[in-house]
């Protein structure tokens, strides 16, 4: 055993390498990436532990179903995203639970209440819930590390896939973690199961029994799991606090002056899912009153009310006890506790200033929207769509370029529609990435609706929001795979975005914004960021 400091997200990606992990496949999404960049760096150091694949993927989808080939062909997998990515990837995961999975495989997800870079701020456990399939919740660092190894043994004893399920403040924050041994990566063993791993609708039926009588399975191995802890406390009828995963932090930093005021309430921690039902009815039939406090969504606390009144009185997120959005935090739980807020400290200082967020100088996108807008200028019912990366922050002055930002790929379908509902111009910007994620199904439809549009993919050649991961094609064959799409060839145009071009790509830009069908300019400049990381790179060699 030895001790080290990690990040959450590291933290799960060595409990990972630890359980024999074979392959990792993952999409970058803040507050996820940090979990296959730790791989990539570990990777082929040495030792047999070190001799896995850690890929990005086009998308989310793409790196579960990656995941799942991986799992038939015997060896452990992990595929990582941001929660949303797994709005992408939610098909074939909940499929994936009427499989018979063969190699453990393992979802780690990173959700971020308080949409410090996200646009919602959904809560992934529902995603497990809804699929049927055991769910890991870490409080902490160690947890992370602990639960990933456990999430792989519980994979590969109940055949399904096992979610780990992590939030921004712990992924991005350091603790340390006592790691033990790595056990050797499984053989290449495809599963023998002939009808496991089809969803034939026949077959698919027969699944859904097996992973419905599972369920029992599951829920005993939850109320027997350490990990759900239920302490009843003998001289307090009154009071007991249900926490999850990080919940139990701000809690436990209240409980000793909770304990001054009012003696210790019962506590029953959760950290696997589903929710250990037995433990949970102990608890309220000891006490008059449960407190829930779990990040994210109400998820136990709308499964301990149900629809008709319960004998207890059930306190959370629902009543408006605990915050309902943003992050908890050890300050905004001690009302439902019961306990004084604390006093803020007191700033006498000047007003400061407000600090928007900005591309940075000399970024290409400011001169991609600076010519976009030369060209657009005179137009009165255009519509300029986006999507999500750097480049939404085209929104803001000074550029003031983009109306509209969805989720990923969809500035081009929404394009589309805008153009068929009789909009001119329209214009779609995407960048590099989004673009292979998921903005090519949506040039699809435009190509075969003809539909009167343009779209710019603004190639900086990077994944420059999440750290500038690399773009998983070259940018030199954006043209060639923009010609196999369907787009005629002569409305496939590159410009390169710098100030002193501006008047003539703003002119590029008004040609194909006026030609009627799909045009696709490619604006192709590096992003400084990139370009700064390789300089100091040859300036250390
Ligand atoms: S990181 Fe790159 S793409 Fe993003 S704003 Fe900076 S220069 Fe532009």
């Amino acid at each position: 055993m030895r001790d080290l400091v990690l990040l959450g997200d590291e933290a799960l990606a060595l409990g990972a390498m630890h359980a024999g992990l074979s392959a990792a496949y993952g999409y970058p999404g803040t507050p996820s990436t940090e979990i296959i960049e730790f791989l990539q760096r570990q990777q082929g150091t040495g030792g047999q532990e070190t001799s896995f694949i850690a890929s990005w993927c086009a998308n989310e989808k793409t790196a579960y179903e990656a995941a799942v080939g991986a799992s038939l062909a015997g060896r452990r997998a992990l595929v990582t995203m941001k929660h949303v990515g797994l709005n992408v990837a939610a098909d074939p995961f909940i499929n994936s639970a009427l499989l018979d999975i063969h190699g453990g495989l393992v979802l780690a997800v990173a959700d971020d209440p308080g949409m410090h870079s996200s646009q919602n701020e959904q809560d992934s456990r529902f995603f497990a819930d809804y699929a049927r399939v055991p769910c890991f919740e870490p409080r902490n660092q160690e947890e992370a590390y602990a639960m990933t190894l456990e999430a792989f043994e519980v994979s590969e004893r109940f055949h399904l896939p096992v979610m780990v399920r992590l939030t921004t403040r712990l992924a991005h924050s350091r603790a340390v973690v006592r790691v033990g041994e790595a056990k050797p990566p499984r053989p290449l063993d495809k599963s023998a199961n002939p009808t496991g791993w089809i969803l034939l609708p026949n077959l698919a039926r027969r699944n859904w029994e097996r992973l419905l009588k599972a369920q029992e399975s599951l829920r005993q191995y939850s109320e027997g799991s350490p990990y759900n802890a239920l302490t009843l406390s003998p001289s307090d009828r009154e009071l007991g606090v249900i926490t999850t995963g990080l919940g139990c932090n701000y809690y436990e930093e209240n409980l000793e002056e909770l304990a001054s005021n009012r003696g210790h309430p019962s506590h029953l921690h959760i950290g696997v899912y589903p929710v250990p039902a037995a433990k949970v009815r102990a608890l309220a039939a000891h006490v008059r009153r449960v407190l829930v406090i779990e990040e994210g969504y109400p998820l136990v606390e709308r499964q301990l009310r149900g629809l008709l009144a319960t004998p207890v009185a059930v306190e959370g997120k629902e009543n408006g006890a605990i915050p309902a959005s943003g992050e908890l935090t050890p300050d905004n739980v001690r009302p439902a506790l019961g306990l004084p807020e604390r006093p803020g400290l007191a700033y006498s200082g000047p007003a400061l200033p407000g600090r928007p967020p900005q591309l940075c100088a000399g970024c290409p996108h400011r001169d991609t929207f600076e010519a976009l807008n030369l060209a657009l200028t005179g137009y009165e019912r255009k519509l300029v769509t986006s999507d999500i990366g750097c480049y939404t922050l085209g929104f803001l002055p000074p550029h003031q370029a983009i109306e509209t930002c969805l989720c990923m790929g969809a500035s081009v379908g929404m394009a589309r529609g805008a153009a068929e509902a009789g909009l001119h111009p329209v214009v779609a910007t995407i960048g590099d990435s989004t673009f292979l994620h998921s903005g090519m199904t949506g040039l699809v439809d435009a190509v075969a609706s003809r539909a009167n549009l343009t779209l710019i993919i603004m190639d900086n050649s990077t994944t420059a929001m999440t750290g500038t991961q690399p773009t998983i094609l070259p940018s030199a064959r954006f043209p060639e795979l923009i010609r196999g799409l369907g787009v005629d060839p002569a409305h496939i145009r590159v410009i390169n975005p710098l100030k002193r071009h501006t008047e003539e790509n703003a002119r590029i830009l008004l040609e194909e914004i006026e030609h009627r069908g799909p045009s696709v300019v490619i604006a192709l400049r590096e992003c400084i960021q990139t370009l700064k990381k390789k300089s100091r790179l040859e300036a250390t060699e």
